[in-house]
């Protein structure tokens, strides 16, 4: 335990935010891939459509082609006959111009044959064969080509046409630079004829664990040693976050040991090093001395709980220009991951060209009283109360009713479980010491089960 500071003595978390994200020299540079690997890829230019969607008018139905104004005066029981010229399938054009008394046959999606100003749904119609037969009233369009047909309905023109040009228009921006491609942005954009996207290259992000007690997985823990939670936890992090990882491994509590590997990761061309552990004022926390040894150190005090030891510093170019940022975080794998979340999540997605570095904010209301360190800005785990179905309820005003993670104990910064079966960050003010049940919160959503973005 360090002596408490006068709060005068921290960083708000507003101000390291900024400090942070001004130190961000860009977003990576553009890669060109192909737009079936683009799925949560973030485009550096807006994606344009190379075809206008549909590319010439086509069907709406499986129907007939024909001139509207021919069976204006069509009806159930006194029926328009036309002389079927030509069929229209999927993936061909009618050789055939419909005239006066024709029709071509056409399937959902052709092309609209030249002359037709309107498609006729099969179901409105009865096929007539070559000997003059006719067959069942809206018989499914697959058979051999009738003869003839009978039209038992009006149809307006334009009918059932979809229009060239009238979901997409070649030229046209379909994505927009800065947000990241969703499954049906990559199905728009392939529709659109687009082949491949220049798309941010993903940042690369070098993720080191430090503590004389870290084991990794599989390995004895013997009397005193516990497992890494914190490097598997960042690297996954870290992906969530749509960076790629440097994995630098786990390293005791010895400064030359930790710069060699942060070394190592800038020789591997990182875009930032997230380290945790060994950022505290204890005789082992070395972190500090190792950033100012590649790089230096800018700040590392926020009024934040959990994850007051912080600290964030570059290393530069000969130019001076930021080479890496870097993270030093908390070892306690709670404080870990709510620093991430706070300061290098947006750290990554700007360096990734995200144009939205934070989630979208909500609100909640507590369901008991908290209580917190005064002068720290604490970011509480909570869960949201769900209905049956798994959907947050709102109370009248709009707020998510909430509860902590993990019970009395679960706010401790060791609390892996309570973090956990966590939904989201509840914000209570640095100038509240308690907050009582019923008050009204800030809320941050954490990444849940629906979330994944790998
Ligand atoms: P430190 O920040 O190094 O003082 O560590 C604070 C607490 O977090 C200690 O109890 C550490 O054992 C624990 N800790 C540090 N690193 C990790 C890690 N990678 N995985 C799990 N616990 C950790
Ligand atoms: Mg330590």
């Amino acid at each position: 335990m360090t002596v408490a500071e006068a709060p005068s003595q921290l960083m708000s978390v507003e101000t390291a935010l900024e400090r942070i994200l001004a130190a961000v020299p860009g977003s990576t540079p553009p890669e060109e891939i192909a737009i079936a690997d683009a799925l949560w890829r973030v485009p550096s230019h807006p994606v344009v459509a190379t075809v206008s969607l549909p590319p010439w008018d086509n069907s709406a139905m499986d129907g007939y082609a024909i001139r509207a104004a021919e069976v204006a005066e069509a009806t159930e029981s006194d029926p328009v006959r036309l002389h079927v010229i030509g069929d229209a399938p999927p993936g061909a054009a009618a050789t055939a111009a419909v005239s006066a008394g024709t029709a071509v046959r056409i399937a959902t999606g052709a092309p609209l044959p030249a002359g037709a100003d309107a498609v006729v749904p099969v179901e409105l119609t009865t096929p007539i064969d070559a000997a003059g037969h006719l067959g069942h009233r809206g018989r499914d369009a697959t058979g051999p080509l009738p003869a003839a047909c009978l039209v038992h309905s009006s149809v307006p023109a334009g009918g059932s046409i979809r229009r060239g040009g009238s979901d997409i228009v070649a030229g046209q921006t379909i994505a927009p630079a800065g947000r990241a491609l969703t499954p049906s942005s990559v199905a728009l954009a392939a529709g659109a004829g687009v082949s491949t996207v220049e798309v941010h290259r993903r940042p690369l992000i070098g993720v080191l664990a430090t503590g004389d007690e870290l084991r990794s997985p599989g390995q004895p823990l013997g009397p005193a040693g516990i497992p890494d939670a914190n490097g598997p936890g960042l690297r996954a992090l870290v992906r969530a976050a749509g960076g790629e990882v440097v994995d630098l491994g786990i390293v005791g509590d010895h400064l030359e040991d930790v710069t060699r590997r942060l070394r190592h990761g800038l020789e591997r061309g990182v875009d930032a090093l997230i380290v945790s552990g060994g950022v505290s004022v204890g005789p082992f926390d070395v972190i500090k001395l190792a950033f100012e040894s590649i790089g230096r150190l800018d700040l590392w005090r926020v009024a934040v709980q959990p994850g007051k030891p912080f600290a964030f510093g570059t290393a530069e170019e000969a130019n001076g220009r930021t080479r890496a940022l870097l993270f030093g975080l908390p070892g306690n794998p709670v404080s870990t991951a709510v620093t991430f979340e706070l300061f290098v999540r947006p750290a990554i997605r700007r360096l990734g060209g995200h144009e939205r570095l934070n989630r979208p904010p909500d609100r909640a209301v507590l369901l008991e009283d908290v209580s917190k360190s005064h002068g720290r800005r604490a970011f509480l785990r909570v869960v949201v109360e769900r209905d049956a179905d798994g959907a947050p309820r709102r109370d009248r005003e709009g707020r998510i009713p909430v509860r902590l993670a993990g019970g009395a104990l679960g706010q401790g910064s060791h609390v892996l479980s309570a973090l956990a079966v966590a939904d989201a960050l509840a914000v209570i003010p640095e100038a509240a010491d308690d907050l009582a049940a019923g008050s009204g919160v800030e809320l941050r959503w954490l990444d849940g089960p629906d979330a994944g973005q790998a």
